[in-house]
């Protein structure tokens, strides 16, 4: 973020002479006696001057309008101490949140800055980028300070959301990252066949080389992903035979954390209880099946049976013998390749574990509040505090050098390097589950003059509340218990990304778990192990995981 334009303290107050109040007094007075005349003058030419004033002066009674005129004359009067706030006509406050919320990341500033700089073409090719950029621009520009924005149309109406009902602020975060990305992704495609040139698409052809997308930029334009863009990883194993198949990999632009019925939380917890190994019953596992297949088919061939029936249970054994070595364990290999009935799938206790895999640049944690009372059996919104650091290391939660083959322990071991964040603004949720106020806590840089010291910055939380801004104590933002978003910045700066495509890095391709057969001996027997491939979703952050020994 450029604060290079922040006023200094001098600049705001200023030392000027002190006001001559009598020559104000004298003017005023002067004012009034010629409006009095003026309108007395009119009286007696016929008009009905008292009566309008009697009237305008009862609409101005009425709190919405008084309010509205207060707002007009605040913004007329800039109070250069606050930083910019957005304007609410309707039920907005969730969008002017998340507005705030947004300029208040300096690695998605930065990426907004350069996508429509170098990649976003014009503001009628990615409309909603192309605002959000220059209202999170304008926000944070204190030359602006004082002053109040209206959102954008383009962002009012991302997501189609009914205009005159309060919406909720995480299911617009997401449409607007949605919307944001998709435009990332139809600028990269649209780029590529600009530059598309046949006579590098032929050498391309015709290199063996691993580095294309560096020899030939122009036939590979790259982009850096989002930086709220992440990637949760789900490990389903079996109980019985310990196979866990591949990760399943899933993005992500906000991770929710569920809240119960406690009525105090620790963010530890909340993600201790995101992460933890759950048990499920009666699910499918393809290897137990075909080792189940396979015992059976053995019991028979070791019985006297006609010599056209062994021959066919021979075929069928090294079909499913084939299939475990191979790892096929897909349903239809096992229908179709291996002749097994659907009927005689072996249904075992399985562990699920989620974790995160790809941690991003700037991450925004949704703190689900709406919980199911079972007692009264209803729905209600905890405002149950939580307590969250303000900075964050998510390393314990987060899928590292080494995957533990054990299904009963955990994805990973804990002992693993810091993944610090920062926490840059909460946006907190007044009222019930279905109506109530948004409001939005920010850090920004601001002037401060100590004695003794010269005038220096310090980061200074504000609240921003839709168009009042006004500077607030620590602790009202930490521990909030209307806190319902939290938007950190990975600190201090993660190494520059290694080339990949934003086709790379949205939903449309995901990286894919190798399996690998590795030599581990586990109750006696070899057991299947994950190796991760050298995706670069994978090189961000993580060094390649080594085999570890189950426990
Ligand atoms: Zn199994």
């Amino acid at each position: 973020m450029d604060y290079s334009t922040m006023r200094k303290p001098q600049d705001v107050g200023g030392l000027s002479a002190a006001p001559p109040w009598e020559t104000i007094t004298t003017y005023l007075l002067s004012i009034l006696t010629g409006a009095y005349f003026l309108l007395k003058a009119l009286e007696l030419l016929g008009y009905p001057v008292w009566y309008y004033i009697r009237v305008a002066g009862q609409i101005l009674a009425m709190e919405s309008v008084t309010t509205r005129l207060l707002d007009g004359v605040k913004s007329l009067v800039k109070n250069q101490d606050v930083p910019a706030g957005l304007q609410n006509s309707k039920v907005f406050c969730y969008q002017n949140s998340i507005t705030q919320g947004f300029a208040a990341i300096p690695s998605l500033n930065n990426w907004l800055q350069d996508f429509t700089a170098r990649l976003g073409g014009s503001s009628e090719d990615s409309p909603v980028s192309f605002a959000l950029q220059d209202i999170v621009k304008r926000l944070n520009d204190n030359e602006n300070n004082g002053t109040t924005f209206n959102l954008d149309r383009r962002l009012k109406e991302v997501g189609g959301f009914d205009e005159d009902e309060q919406q909720d602020s995480h299911e617009y975060l997401l449409k607007v990252v949605e919307k944001v990305d998709d435009e990332a992704k139809k600028a990269l495609k649209k780029k590529r066949i600009e530059t598309f040139s046949w006579s590098e698409a032929a050498k391309v052809l015709l290199e063996k080389s691993d580095i294309k997308h560096e020899r030939f930029p122009g036939l590979f334009p790259s982009f850096p992903p989002n930086p709220l863009n992440g990637m949760t990883a789900k490990r389903v194993t079996c109980l019985e035979c310990g196979y866990y198949g591949q990760l399943q990999h899933e993005e992500f632009h906000a991770l929710t954390l569920n809240l119960g019925t406690d009525t105090s939380y620790d963010i530890s917890k909340l993600f201790d209880e995101f992460t933890k190994v759950e048990t499920m019953s009666d699910v499918n596992c393809p290897n137990c099946t075909l080792n189940a297949a396979k015992a059976s088919i053995q019991g028979l061939l070791a019985k006297d049976i006609p010599e056209q029936l062994r021959d066919t249970l021979t075929a069928r054994l090294e079909t499913i013998n084939t299939a475990i070595e191979d790892g096929k364990m897909e349903d239809e290999t096992l229908v179709k390749t291996c002749g097994i009935q659907e009927k005689l799938f072996q249904k075992q206790q399985k562990t699920l574990q989620t974790v995160v895999s790809r941690p991003p640049k700037a991450l925004a944690i949704h703190l689900q509040r709406i919980v199911f009372d079972e007692r009264l059996f209803r729905q209600y919104k905890n405002n149950a505090p939580v307590n969250y650091p303000e900075f964050l290391d998510i390393a314990p939660w987060t899928l590292n050098s080494s995957i533990s083959a054990d299904p009963a322990s955990p994805l990973m071991s804990l002992d693993t390097p810091g993944l610090n964040y920062q926490l840059r603004a909460v946006v907190c949720h007044a009222g019930t589950y279905n109506y109530g106020h948004y409001i939005c806590f920010r850090k920004r840089p601001t002037w401060v003059k100590e004695d003794g010291k010269p005038p220096h910055q310090i980061d200074t939380w504000f609240q921003y509340s839709d168009a009042n801004v006004m500077p607030v104590n620590e602790p009202r933002v930490m521990g909030n218990g209307q806190a319902t978003l939290l938007l950190y910045e990975r600190i201090p700066d993660p190494p520059t990304l290694p080339t990949q495509t934003v086709d790379d890095c949205l939903t449309e391709s995901r990286p894919v778990l190798k399996r690998g057969r590795g030599e581990i001996e586990d109750n006696g027997g070899p057991v299947d192990v994950e190796v991760l491939p050298s995706h670069p979703a994978f090189e961000e952050f993580r060094p390649l995981p080594a085999f570890v020994s189950a426990t």
